[in-house]
């Protein structure tokens, strides 16, 4: 076994101390659990500089996992803000579609794909919202024929986090860095399940118990799903020959995978116009720097007809308002209380853990996986069978919304 020095990252005012073993699980958990990485396949990595120390043991656990070529694409905070602070204003609308090309080609060539995240939540809340847009927009159109690959799920991927200091800062404010990413870090670990001596053996035995729901579901063939609690009562009618999906699954290319590392949801496709009643959001959804509180939705045939907040309100009506689809369901997600990151309190400001803190709706495009034999349907086949495939809502992106207090099936 590799000896690890402890982790020391400099910030103003002092350092900060990462367990170093508990780090080197979470990268063997991402290559061995998340990814499946197999012998002779290739892996294309993006990280920022910043999550270097998690980055390079995933490398380490990839080669010796037998990979063929690791690829590491990094990016930078400074770097990102320096182009919003000094680039000229034609540059806003181009986006390296070269890059995402090439990566597409390599997904093409059976890549696998690993993202480490631990992004500043609000980077670019600061900076003019329009070039943000624009900046976003063509991005999105120029990353299409890569993030095809990954959503069709073709091949393995994974996402992992790394306890960057600003985003630390913002999970835990009032606190020194030092001992706000010390605290995330032990949060990640936790909920990633990580914190025990057999990491792998935890996770096999946590996909066997999401499978173990998802298959108590699907041989039920509910009709509908009834949601109560305080400001909530949502009855969500499920999509025809909807399939309910949960931990490890299998890709197009036969390798099955952990795409999130944290997963505690089982999730399905809601049926786009037969979801109707009230809902209350029970946590606060933060998008792009702007934190919605208090989301109270009305539902009439499958579309959001009444929407708001008592902060952020704006916000998310424009998102709404981006397209017919974004009005609707193309997600429904049970979580269980138990789950570490429920019992954990914590607002995280990411989605790959905060959608994994309670039952959630999610509004826009839905998952073609999510029915059964999915894989061979045609959007057309899925519409028909009450799938929302035409909404396109934040880049492609589902829009998270934690929510409800009480299920009821
Ligand atoms: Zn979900």
């Amino acid at each position: 076994m590799t000896a690890h020095l402890p982790i020391t990252t400099s910030v103003p005012g002092g350092s900060v101390s990462i367990d170093p073993v508990k780090l080197d699980r979470l990268a063997e958990v991402a290559i061995k659990v998340g990814l499946q990485l197999q012998p002779g396949q290739d892996l294309v990595l993006t990280s920022s500089i910043a999550a270097l120390p998690l980055t390079r043991r995933i490398v380490e656990h990839a080669y010796k996992a037998g990979a063929g070529l690791v690829t590491p694409i990094f990016n930078d905070d400074e770097i990102t803000l320096a182009r919003f602070r000094h680039g000229a204003d034609d540059g806003f609308d181009h986006a390296a579609g070269w890059l995402y090309e090439g990566m597409a080609k390599a997904f093409s060539n059976n890549a696998a794909r690993l993202a480490v995240r631990g992004d500043d939540p609000s980077l670019l809340s600061g900076q003019d919202a329009s070039k943000v847009a624009r900046a976003n927009k063509a991005n999105s159109m120029a990353y299409q024929p890569a993030l095809e690959k990954i959503t069709g799920f073709d091949i393995n991927w994974n996402i992992v986090a790394y306890p960057e200091t600003a985003w630390a800062r913002q999970v835990f404010p009032g606190v020194s860095d030092e001992v706000a990413v010390g605290k995330l870090a032990d949060a990640i670990f936790a909920a990633s399940r990580v914190d025990g001596d057999d990491p792998i053996g935890a996770w096999k035995l946590h996909n066997a118990v999401l499978k173990a729901r998802t298959e108590w579901l699907n041989g039920h063939r509910f009709h509908a799903l009834h949601f109560t609690g305080p400001g909530t009562d949502l009855t969500v009618g499920l999509a025809d020959e909807h399939e309910w999906m949960g931990g490890a699954s299998t890709a197009k290319n036969g390798i099955t995978c952990n795409p999130n590392i944290p997963t505690e949801e089982v999730f399905t496709t809601p049926h786009a116009q037969r979801v109707d009643g009230y809902v209350r959001s029970t946590k606060p959804l933060a998008h792009g720097g702007t934190l919605i509180r208090d989301i109270e939705m009305r539902f009439e045939g499958g579309r959001a007809v009444e929407v708001k907040a008592s902060s952020g309100g704006q916000v998310f009506n424009k998102v709404l308002d981006t397209d017919e689809g974004a009005r609707r369901l193309g997600e429904v997600a049970l979580v269980p209380h138990s789950s570490p990151i429920s019992k954990s309190g914590l607002l995280f400001f990411n989605t790959l853990f905060d959608e994994n803190a309670a039952c959630h709706i999610a509004m826009g495009q839905c998952y073609a996986d999510c029915f059964v034999g999915g894989k061979t349907l045609s959007p057309e086949q899925i519409a028909a069978q009450g799938g929302r495939v035409l909404g396109v809502v934040l880049n492609r992106r589902r829009f998270y919304i934690p929510a409800f207090l009480y299920q009821r099936l």
